[in-house]
């Protein structure tokens, strides 16, 4: 009896250092995730959660607070299952709003699934229609679910969360390729969002020529976290842009050995000179932010 008394306090120690080991590893990526001081004592709100999911190629986040959803891009069609798979992973049944930033297959993609298994209570974009089968569908849903449904231009808010906003900075107005056609990267919602002192900035798939717009607009871009414009293109995260927005870290969605060579090497050399530290999915899985305002967190499913 007494043995088995020690080995029952042995076990204890042993798992009480096991979860002290836990609990410093994942301070030790809240100083690597910079700016992250010892404030978390000084709570002030609970806690916000910004998953960047691991779904290939395409942009897709899940934000959390409360206990509510709020999604940033589906992802694209092929990885649907994955999506969905995902967002059960993370105890989703309802999701409060949705924001697509712009009608492309990698964006859009995951909605027809989403539809089938949870509940939409709003949808927002960029009201930019797509002749796309994916698109029409998506239209579709909204009508006969009778979704309300935004369409988001520069200026406009968006109450996320109790506390958490996404201001939208872009578009700012209509931009046309070279043969006149309306150039969908270039139309993405670029917002940012703010909880506290905490602030990421959401860029879709804006490339310079939004950027430039959003610039030439004004008002406050910096933040700490930038998702990289493009999944890590050379077409987005331009010098002036990058400056503005001064970010401690970079978010950028890409699958792993995709066509487009994304995130391009121009970019991550631009980041790296700017002592910005890069989480991508390829490389890190799914990456998962958490702030409770003051300060945040940043820990990723693979090294
Ligand atoms: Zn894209």
């Amino acid at each position: 009896m007494h043995i088995f008394k020690n080995l029952m306090k042995f076990l204890a120690v042993f798992l009480l250092s096991l979860s002290l080991t836990a609990a410093f590893s994942a301070c030790g990526s809240a100083s690597s995730a910079g700016g992250a001081k010892p404030q978390a004592v000084a709570k002030s709100g609970s806690e916000l959660t910004v998953r960047m999911l691991d779904i290939g190629q395409g942009d897709a986040f899940l934000l959390e607070k409360d206990g509510k959803f709020v999604m940033i891009d589906t992802g694209d069609i092929e990885h649907r299952d994955q999506i969905v798979a995902l967002l059960h992973k993370y105890g989703v049944k309802e999701i409060s709003k949705i924001i697509i930033t712009h009608p492309h297959a990698d964006h859009l993609g995951g909605m027809n699934a989403i539809f089938k298994n949870f509940k939409v209570d709003a949808i927002y974009d960029d009201g930019m229609p797509a002749n796309t089968g994916s698109y029409k569908n998506y239209l579709k849903q909204i009508k006969e679910k009778k979704i309300p449904y935004h369409v988001l231009k520069a200026g406009d808010e968006v109450d996320f969360f109790d506390g958490v906003k996404f201001h939208v900075l872009g578009p700012v107005k209509v931009i046309k390729d070279q043969k006149g056609n309306s150039d969908f990267n270039n139309n993405s919602i670029v917002g940012r969002l703010t909880y506290g002192k905490f602030s990421m900035m959401f860029t879709g798939d804006a490339e310079k020529e939004e950027e430039k717009t959003i610039l030439d607009k004004g008002g406050t871009l910096k933040s700490d976290v930038l998702k990289a414009g493009h999944h890590g293109s050379r077409t987005s995260t331009s010098p002036a842009f990058l400056k503005a927005v001064a970010p401690k870290e970079a978010f950028i969605s890409c699958g792993q050995g995709n066509d487009y060579g994304h995130p391009h090497k121009v970019t991550l050399d631009k980041l790296e000179k700017a002592k910005v530290k890069v989480y991508r999915t390829d490389r890190n899985g799914t990456v998962t932010l958490t702030s409770d305002g003051s300060s945040y967190q940043i820990k990723k499913e693979r090294a």
